[in-house]
């Protein structure tokens, strides 16, 4: 999601401003003193005046001043014959030219147009980039309408179901009249699903840029806050701009915020307006015929929350799922992104994927960008694989903390820790092999971490790479407990994410020998994301106690695993440690070389 930028009204004036006092400033440097023409025909009788210039109006000149100093002055004529006549009465009088206006509005105003025509045309290029711009002052809701996108389909790479079934949105758009007569459904509402970061803006965005059709914008969160009776009207206009400009696309960002289900999340309290709002935006919905070619898109991770009158036929009732990239999707999304900078030619971006498992698009940008960067600051000219790897780790772990200190009790905690890990995952078959451990502390939490990289994306898993997961996980705690006969809170982490498989063991997959093949984990109703809500199976309180005996069990025969192997590894695993606490980071080589070496 980009964040808008409102360009206030206020620099404006501001600008127009500082221009106006730059002007009278420079004015009233330049300015010549001005006399009656009398005080010049008395100095020019006294001889003070040394050199003067006529036109037709003016005489300007140079003449002493009471010190003898040359001073600069002007004055404005006077008919000759009543200036004779004048000077006989001792008059002070001096000439008047007619009017300086139009001279005046030239130096004035002119730099002032200048210098507006000049903004102005900075910012209509900035607007292709600063969405929402051009629709400044028109209304004060966060509705921003891009014209002439220039976002295409090959910039979003790695979901191509999703651009498939959006193919035919393109056609309807690039064309509605003819598509009904066709025969075409004609799509109205379509809700893009899928976690943070994946496209789904970028998605939208390329399906207007795709169809040459405007692209109105805003998100549901912008609703929330509102007074009441703001939103509703805000949905209202929207439409009204909408169809002015059809065929185009609305895109409502973040629907969930809007479209709660009613009833849902009732402790915030305060949802007239939200209700409003999203009553509002139904009966638009239903309200227009789609042949007019508005195309409704909008985008939640949290689909399972959202009011079900949303989803009903004739509103949002196709679905596309905008899932993470897997290792091919990734490539293709760095391969979008690595067009925008200059890198070596050795770069591996296979490897890169390889490398980066679970990342989205937004995280992979990110990572080239951060990769870009680091060459800049290294004086680079080309973008080189080793700060492509120094960017992977900086993204998965937190900015390096060098400066962080660390006691020396705790890195020798931290190293046995994760060599731990790394022990029990070599000697298990079947694990993702190590591929570096460090313990350089990154961001709050991780004080080290080791890093596995699978081999291939996976979308099985057999039970004993299951548990060999969950063994690898307590290889850390495990560690600690035989080289100092106590354990440590840093293993948190670890313990949560070993429940958390085992726990889908035995009430996802059936992989229970006493429980058997069933299915206990109803109350997911999706599988991107849990509701927050209590865990409320439908079983029985002595299935519950068994499933938490199964867990515990499974915990703890891994442990056990985890335990003997390294017991048995002593040596390694101490020798591991030393090797870590000296060079902070090694690498799956020298992993494998103290591996052989100890294996004696
Ligand atoms: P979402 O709307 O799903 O949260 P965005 O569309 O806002 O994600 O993605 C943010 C940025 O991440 C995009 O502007 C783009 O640079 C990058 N990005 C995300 N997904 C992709 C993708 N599939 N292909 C290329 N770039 C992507
Ligand atoms: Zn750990």
């Amino acid at each position: 999601m980009e964040k808008k930028h409102t360009v206030s009204i206020w620099y404006v004036l501001i600008g127009i401003w500082v221009v106006l006092i730059i002007q009278s400033y420079i004015a009233s440097m330049l300015a010549v003193k001005t006399i009656p023409y009398s005080q010049f025909m008395n100095s020019l009788k006294q001889g003070k005046v040394t050199e003067i210039a006529i036109s037709q109006g003016e005489i300007q000149g140079k003449m002493k001043n009471a010190q003898g100093a040359l001073e600069d002055f002007k004055t404005v004529r006077v008919d000759p014959e009543l200036s004779k006549v004048l000077e006989q009465y001792n008059v002070t009088f001096k000439g008047k030219i007619e009017s300086t206006f139009l001279k005046d509005i030239i130096s004035w105003v002119l730099p002032v147009f200048i210098f507006v025509g000049i903004w102005y045309l900075l910012m209509k290029r900035m607007a292709g980039k600063q969405p929402g711009f051009m629709s400044l002052g028109k209304n004060k809701a966060k509705i921003y309408m891009e014209d002439e996108l220039k976002v295409r389909f090959t910039d979003v790479a790695g979901v191509d179901e999703a651009k498939q079934e959006l193919e035919e949105v393109i056609d309807f758009l690039k064309n509605p009249g003819k598509f009904g007569e066709l025969g075409g459904r004609i799509p109205k509402g379509i809700l893009l699903v899928g976690p943070p970061g994946t496209g789904k803006t970028l998605l939208a965005k390329a399906v207007a840029g795709e169809s040459g059709v405007p692209f109105f914008s805003m998100s549901g969160s912008d609703f929330v806050e509102m007074f009441v009776g703001l939103g509703a009207a805000r949905v209202r206009d929207l439409f009204v701009q909408a169809k002015e400009k059809a065929p185009c696309i609305i895109f409502i960002d973040e629907v969930d915020a809007l479209g709660k289900a009613r009833g849902l999340g009732g402790m915030t309290g305060g949802h007239d307006e939200r209700e409003q709002t999203l009553n509002q935006l139904l009966a638009e919905m239903d309200g227009f015929d789609p042949k007019v070619g508005v195309i409704l898109m909008a985008a939640t991770n949290r689909p399972e929350i959202l009011d079900p009158a949303l989803l009903r036929p004739g509103r949002f009732d196709r679905h596309v799922l905008v899932d993470r990239p897997d290792k091919v999707g990734r490539e293709e999304i760095l391969r979008v992104h690595l067009r925008n900078i200059k890198t070596e030619s050795d770069i591996n971006v296979e490897s890169l994927a390889a490398m980066t498992p679970g990342m989205v698009g937004a995280d992979l940008a990110n990572l080239v960008n951060e990769a870009a960067l680091l060459a800049v600051r290294q004086g680079k000219k080309l973008v080189g694989m080793p700060e492509f790897q120094e960017a992977v780790e900086r993204i998965i772990g937190g900015l390096e903390k060098k400066n962080r200190l660390i006691n020396k009790d705790e890195r020798e905690i931290v190293a046995h820790h994760e060599m731990g890990h790394a022990i029990v995952a070599m000697s298990l078959p079947g694990t993702d092999p190590v591929q570096k451990i460090s313990i350089v502390p990154r961001g709050i939490a991780a004080l080290g971490y080791t890093m596995q990289v699978p081999t291939d994306d996976r979308f099985l898993m057999r039970k004993t790479e299951l548990l060999n997961k969950i063994a690898t996980l307590l290889g850390g705690r495990a560690a600690e407990e035989i080289v100092f006969g106590d354990i440590s809170t840093g293993a948190h982490n670890d313990l949560s994410r070993a429940t958390d498989i085992a726990k889908s063991m035995i009430k996802e997959y059936g992989m229970s020998s006493s429980l058997g093949q069933v299915y206990l984990a109803h109350d997911r109703r999706s599988q991107y994301l849990d509701l927050g809500l209590q865990e409320a199976g439908d079983y029985s309180e002595l299935t519950s106690q068994a499933i938490d005996g199964e867990i515990r069990q499974i915990i703890t025969g891994q442990y056990k695993v985890a335990s003997d192997i390294l017991k048995e590894k002593r040596d390694t695993l101490v020798k591991g440690a030393r090797l870590l606490l000296e060079k902070e980071k090694i690498d799956r080589g020298e992993i494998e070389a103290l591996m052989e070496a100890t294996r004696a």
